[in-house]
């Protein structure tokens, strides 16, 4: 029997990786080469959007989103309570409201119907954007959150970093992939380990916005600028610079801080790593989902199982949750037995943070009792057939004891 200790997610660097990085770091540049616009240049064509951003990680990226799209103390941004608390977090660190709204019991995604008694409750112009998670991998139907941003004048911020690879059908029944660009104002993603495409730590923002492209290579390097770009935000230029007319006349040192942006770069060497692990991102999706799979016949009749992932179209099985009775000792049994299950999320509303403006037990019934029996098995691409069968025979075993 399986004595290693199975985690619910982990990395995998081949040989390749290593040679990857291993040659970034024998090139001119640890930090700001060539290879960080090639894997934004990969990632993009991955996820089907124009432009991708990459940032030291997925919290810097939403922190550049939020400061993009402008959020100012007293802005209110609606979320899901069932998310890792960074989602939410971007709106705090620009001053902004974060409003919980419940989820969904069957997807454990943002309910949109409350979003929708949210906006329906307030005058138009109280909220100013959503940021719905494809949370552990599955979807959120954005087309459906785009036609309400519409209507209300809302942005959106679509938190894909459980979801590479992941899609949901439109109403044409076209595939529309997470981070595309085609709903979401700007969409983020992470690459810290246990997500689908480790750099170590960094990030990504999509989008198909032009001007929000331009917005965020400036934030996430200080709000500096020079060369081709200082031209579009040219300010005082003639006076700054002593009346050069272009920037092809600017001297050489010349450099303009046009906003008060931050250091969230990513190095060429993690650039390397994301752009070497996105070349196996497809065959690992498609063992997420054989896994899935498999978890989702063995669990269906269980007497024991009160919801779970299943197997959804689309669905790219950042985690694979089950919903269970006697969830605390299920989870140390597992523990006892090496398997080395998680809970996500502890709902954000009632981090003591959070708490702290108002929210308490009780305010979104479905999250609290998703939280209550939920826990993630371990889902990762090398997770053997033989460790998925102890994992899913020890969960029997609990229960028929
Ligand atoms: C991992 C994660 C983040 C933050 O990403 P980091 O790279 O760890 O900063 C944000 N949102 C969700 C849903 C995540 O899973």
């Amino acid at each position: 029997m399986s004595k290693q200790p199975i985690p619910y997610g982990r990395q995998h660097i081949t040989d390749e990786d290593i040679t990857a990085v291993t040659e970034a770091l024998q090139s001119d540049y640890l930090t700001q080469g060539p290879r960080i616009a090639e894997f934004e240049k990969v990632f993009a064509e991955y996820i089907g959007c124009r432009y991708a951003v990459a940032v030291s990680n997925g919290t810097a990226a939403l922190h550049l989103c939020a400061m993009a799209l402008g959020i100012k103390p007293g802005d209110k941004v609606i979320t899901t309570p069932i998310t890792f608390v960074a989602s939410a977090n971007c709106i705090r660190y620009c001053g902004g409201e974060v409003v919980f709204a419940d989820i969904d019991p069957e997807t454990y995604l943002l309910n949109i119907n409350s979003v929708k008694a949210l906006l329906e409750s307030s005058p138009k112009g109280t909220y100013k954007g959503i940021i719905p998670v494809d949370f552990a991998g599955r979807a959120v139907n954005l087309e459906a959150y785009k036609e309400l941003a519409n209507e209300y004048g809302l942005w959106i911020i679509e938190d894909a970093c459980h979801a590479p690879g992941g899609f949901f059908l439109d109403s044409n029944n076209h595939k529309q992939f997470c981070g595309n660009g085609n709903f979401a104002d700007l969409s983020i993603f992470s690459f810290h380990p246990v997500k689908h495409i480790a750099c170590g730590e960094g990030g990504m923002v999509t989008t198909n916005d032009e001007e929000l492209f331009h917005k965020l290579t400036l934030l996430r390097t200080h709000g500096i600028t020079k060369g081709d770009n200082v031209y579009p935000y040219i300010n005082s230029i003639e006076l700054a610079s002593g009346g050069y007319k272009d920037e092809t006349e600017y001297p050489g040192w010349y450099m303009e801080m046009q906003q008060l942006g931050y250091n969230y770069r990513i190095t060429d060497f993690q650039a390397a790593l994301g752009t070497s692990q996105l070349k196996r991102a497809n065959k690992g999706l498609e063992r997420r989902r054989e896994i899935a799979h498999i978890y989702s016949e063995a669990f269906r009749d269980k007497p024991y199982i009160l919801g779970q992932s299943g197997d959804i179209e689309g669905h790219a099985y950042h985690l694979y949750v089950l919903e269970v009775k006697d969830r605390l000792n299920l989870y140390l049994y597992l523990r006892k037995n090496h398997i080395f299950s998680q809970i996500h999320y502890i709902p954000a509303h009632l981090m003591p943070y959070y708490q702290e403006f108002g929210y308490k037990e009780g305010d979104f019934p479905h999250a609290e009792n998703y939280y209550s029996h939920c826990i993630s098995l371990p889902m990762f691409p090398t997770l053997t057939s033989e460790e998925q069968q102890y994992v899913i025979k020890t969960i029997d075993e609990f229960y028929s004891n």
